[in-house]
This record gives structure tokens, sequence and C-alpha cells, in this order.
């Protein structure tokens, strides 16, 4: 077993050369074989317990395990090994580059640099000899994406709670949005161009609806706000119809998005989508139309006084000299996931910028800022 003090942004340089474009996002992406097979070497010569986790090949995800004597807490390290594209970057986007206190390339701030802070304090800790409880680090697949990876890891391993270091300025992450998607089909009459006495313009009623959508957004603003996420939100995001010129359209297609908040569920957005069309079947002549459900992520909330929103906090408070601030984000993540399957978690993760942008940074100060808040974190809690 290798005993010494990893750097992390030694790690970090090492990651970014490493290509894992998510090929959900990008036909053709790398994948997280590579970037996997690095991490779990690197773990295995620090005495980690190192599983992969491979259900879609190509995919894979790991979990590392630092067995704990017995007794203690266990506690769970969650980052994300893949990135978005490569394409567009401006520069080598995995040539690591250093300069002003700052490391340069894909994936730097969104997540290698919560991956490699990881990777350092868990070594860090556990060289000095087992705590009483597991550490687990889960290097997961296809956040970017679909999530598949963490989906993949609670299938088979748990902990009492976990970190999720996402990229958060060092500020404690507490809350964000959940999403749920749907397919509004607005069923009309195909005819002859000609023929306004046999058919029904599925386009035109679809309109109706819009207007409709647009008005549920405005009474969703005004509606009661969470302290840190405010209000719900609903949008159109894609619309199909229509086949030529010269006949009337049988069909339009509209996929709407309605980003949600702690309190709300599915079922209740279901429920007001439908609110909406029942009223425009009543009021709109040959309305018609049919509702389906596509993906839904629920919205994520943290308990404040959880144990681990305090141990982290505590750390943080030590490390940076100062409280660090709460935040919420408006964005989804994994912590839901880890929420929903019954374990206690935040985020919080490095200074930076550029997560998905043309240019992507951390600041290297806050990477040993985060590393030295884990290792205390994971002392604190696993002991
Ligand atoms: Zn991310």
């Amino acid at each position: 077993m290798l005993a010494e003090n990893p750097d992390p942004v030694r790690i970090l340089a090492d990651l970014i050369a490493i290509d894992s474009v998510n090929p959900g996002l990008v036909a053709g992406g790398a994948g997280e074989n590579a970037i996997a097979q690095f991490c779990g070497r690197w773990l295995d010569a620090r005495g980690f317990e190192v599983h992969r986790l491979e259900k879609r090949p190509g995919r894979p995800s790991l979990v590392a395990i630092a067995r704990g004597t017995g007794g203690g807490r266990r506690l769970m390290l969650n980052g994300h090994l893949d990135t978005v594209s490569l394409a567009g970057y401006d520069g080598d986007p995995l040539d690591p580059q250093i300069r002003d206190g700052k490391i340069f390339g894909r994936g730097a701030y969104d997540m290698k640099g919560g991956i490699a802070a990881i990777m350092a304090a868990a070594a860090r800790v556990t060289a000095a000899g087992p705590l009483r409880g597991d550490v687990l680090l889960t290097l997961v697949a296809d956040e970017e994406y679909g999530s598949f990876g963490t989906e993949e890891v609670l299938e088979s391993f748990t902990a009492d709670a976990a970190v999720i270091t996402e990229p958060s300025n060092l500020e404690v992450t507490l809350a964000h949005k959940g999403f749920a998607w749907f397919d509004v089909e607005i069923i009309g009459r195909a005819a002859h161009g000609s023929r306004p006495d046999l058919g029904v313009d599925a386009i035109a009623k679809a309109g109706h609806f819009l207007v409709a959508l647009e008005e549920l957004g405005l009474r969703l603003a005004q509606g009661p706000a969470h302290p840190m996420l405010g209000t719900g939100t609903v949008h159109a995001s894609v619309i199909q119809g229509g086949e030529e010129p010269s006949t009337y359209p049988a069909r339009c297609r509209i996929t709407i998005e309605r980003r949600t908040v702690p309190d709300e569920n599915a079922d209740q957005v279901r429920n007001e989508l439908t609110g909406v069309l029942d009223r425009l079947v009543s009021t709109v002549p040959n309305f018609s139309y049919r509702l389906s459900a596509g993906l839904y992520r629920e919205p994520f909330e943290a308990d404040p006084q959880a144990a681990i929103v305090r141990a982290l906090t505590r750390n943080a408070e030590t490390v940076l000299g100062r409280p660090p601030a709460v935040r919420a984000e408006p964005f989804w993540t994994d912590a839901a996931l880890l929420h929903r399957a019954g374990i206690p978690c935040l985020l919080f993760g490095v200074d930076g910028e550029g997560a998905h942008a043309a240019t992507e940074w951390a600041d290297i100060s806050s990477l040993h800022h985060l590393t030295d808040i884990l290792a205390g974190t994971i002392t604190g809690f696993c002991s």
C-alpha cells in the first residue's frame, strides 16, 4: 500500500487528460472505461477494495471501499466520471494547463476536481489505518445524461450519509429542483386543404394549449414559493406537427417540461396539466388530446440538521475560517437519487467556472480546501 499524501492537483491533471465524454450526449463519446480503469488502479494501489459495476458495456461505475474496523458510520463520497462534449472547447480540452492559480481543461470544474479531491482525501485519511466506519467512493457513469451510474450503485450499495462533490464554489448546497417531462398530443382530423368542412387543424388547436400553458406558468410564478428555490416553472420544449402545405394536420405533438420544487410531485403535475387540457376540451370546439408522462426526477432538499450537513459545515468553517454560505441550485443532480434511497446527503465542491462552456477551470486553492474539508469530514463521521 502506498502511504503518501496524494496531491489533488496532480490527480486532477491526470483525470483531465483522460477523455470521458458521455456517449449518451455525444454520439461516439469515449465513455467512462479509461477513466474508471485509471481510478480503479490508483485506488487499488492504496488498499481500497474496488468494485467495477458495468451493466452497460463501456459505461462502468466504480465503488472503492476502505473497510472500517466495525461499529462506525458509513460515508459515501460520490462524483461523476463523465463530462460533456469536447467540441467547441477553446484550445485542447484534454491538455491540463495551470496558470494564475487555476487549472484548465474539460471537466476541471464539472467535476473531475471533485473526483480528485475525493480520491486524495480518502487516501490520505485511510493511509494511517482503518477508521471504524466504511468509506465508500462511488465514482459514477452518466450523470450528465440519464444518471444510470448512481442508480446502478444504489442497487448494491448504501451508506449512512453521502457528500456529492459537484462544483459549488465551496458553498453548502442543500436543495435543488426536480423536473417532469410530458408529451401532449393534440388530435385533429386530416383532410385536403380545400375541405375545411372535413378537416380539424391540430396545429391551430395546439395554439390554444400553448396560450393556456403560458398562463399556467404565470399562475405558478405567483403561487407559494420555496424559501431557497422559488416556485416551479413550466415551458414548451419541442413541437412537431403537419405533413405538407395542402393538408389539414391530424396531429401536433408538444413536449413540455415542468421544473418542480420540494413538495411538488409527478401526480400533482399530471393533475395540473389534465386540468388545463380538460378546460380546453370544454371551451374550444373539436379540442381533443392525449397526455403521456416522460422522465420524472424528484426535487432534493436536505435536512439542515442532518449529521453529515453539520459535520461538513463544521469542517468547512475550520478550513475556510468562516461559515460557508448555504445555497440551492435550479438544476437537477444525483443527490435526489441518494436522498430517495434514504441516504442523507448534500452537495459541496470546488470553486471555478465553465461547466459545459468553451473554457473550464477549477481554482487550485479551492481544490486543496475541498480536500482538507473532505478529509476532516471523513475522519469525524467515520471514527
Ligand atoms: Zn456535474
